[in-house]
């Protein structure tokens, strides 16, 4: 498949990964970064993202290789394990989301998946007529 995407190498996540800002790693693999939020939104609030250049989820499950596809769910099964929030493993749960675009409002466009949790994180989504901007 072609790859519609042009990635922009000046974002924030391109930098952090060349090492041009510090960020606080939660761990690191061969093909994947995940370190904490700046603004957290919950009491964990782990930022996982691909080492590729990959602008957002379509563009990394479309185009990753088998290697980075396996180790980027390896990698959030693990953090998940290693903080504890396993339900399946008596943790209190988490939510993992990644925004793509305008309508999500994604503000870096280098793929991330948020994992939140530590906190009760409410419905899903907001309903239509509370959401602003
Ligand atoms: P998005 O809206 O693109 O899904 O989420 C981007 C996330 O990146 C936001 O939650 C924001 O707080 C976080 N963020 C933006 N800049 C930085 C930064 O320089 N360092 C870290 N650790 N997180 C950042």
């Amino acid at each position: 498949m072609a790859n519609a995407y042009a990635y922009d190498d000046k974002n924030i996540f391109a930098r952090i990964l060349r090492g041009e800002i510090p960020n606080d790693t939660v761990t690191e693999t061969d093909h994947t970064l995940a370190f904490n939020d700046i603004y957290p939104q919950a009491p964990i609030h782990v930022l996982v993202i691909p080492k590729g250049a990959y602008v957002c989820a379509d563009d990394f499950y479309a185009n990753a290789s088998e290697a980075e596809l396996v180790d980027f769910a390896r990698t959030v099964a693990r953090i998940t394990a290693d903080l504890g929030i396993q339900p399946g493993q008596g943790g209190q749960g988490y939510r993992t989301l990644s925004n793509a675009g305008e309508v999500a409002v994604q503000e870096v466009p280098h793929y991330h998946l948020h994992i939140l949790s530590g906190r009760p994180l409410g419905r899903m989504l907001q309903k239509a007529e509370d959401v602003r901007g």
